[in-house]
């Protein structure tokens, strides 16, 4: 028997997101079009953030100073250390890309994506209920096992 997964609301909301992933994209060609589009999206942010603090350091205070009214007011000292550990994140989104794109290159046939599909169904039918994911995997013989949340 396999430990119970925690249930804190952070992994909840891990669990909730997992599956409609799986849920909402179920083929190989849909997961990687997916994570290229996340880690894209992920690193544009980062890095217009990156641009706007490190315009705010070589400025000075002045203009930060008219933001200050959003609780927005950073010292050069904040700023520096946003920009680096920014500049960290986006020089490791930037491997994790290099990868994905090796990633990217692999497509399968229909055949295989309709086995993704079939199985995406079966580990993600319901993404608001982790409990019957868990019986689903333990008593895949019988789908039809009771709910057993309460
Ligand atoms: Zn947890």
């Amino acid at each position: 028997m396999t430990e119970e997964p925690c249930q804190c609301s952070d992994c909840q909301r891990f669990y909730r997101e997992h599956d409609r992933l799986i849920r909402e994209f179920p083929t190989l060609k849909q997961q990687q079009e997916l994570n290229w589009a996340s880690i894209q999206s992920f690193r544009t942010l980062c890095g217009k953030v990156t641009d706007e603090l490190q315009k705010r350091l070589v400025y000075g205070d002045d203009k930060l100073h008219q933001s200050s009214e959003d609780g927005n007011n950073l010292n050069n000292e904040e700023l520096e250390t946003a920009i680096n550990e920014l500049e960290n994140i986006n020089a490791y989104l930037y491997s994790i890309e290099a990868l994905m794109e090796r990633i990217f290159d692999i497509k399968v046939s229909d055949k295989i994506e309709a086995n993704f599909k079939e199985i995406a169904g079966e580990i993600a039918p319901d993404p608001l209920n982790i409990d019957r994911l868990i019986l689903n995997r333990l008593f895949h013989q019988t789908p039809d096992f009771p709910d057993r949340k309460n």
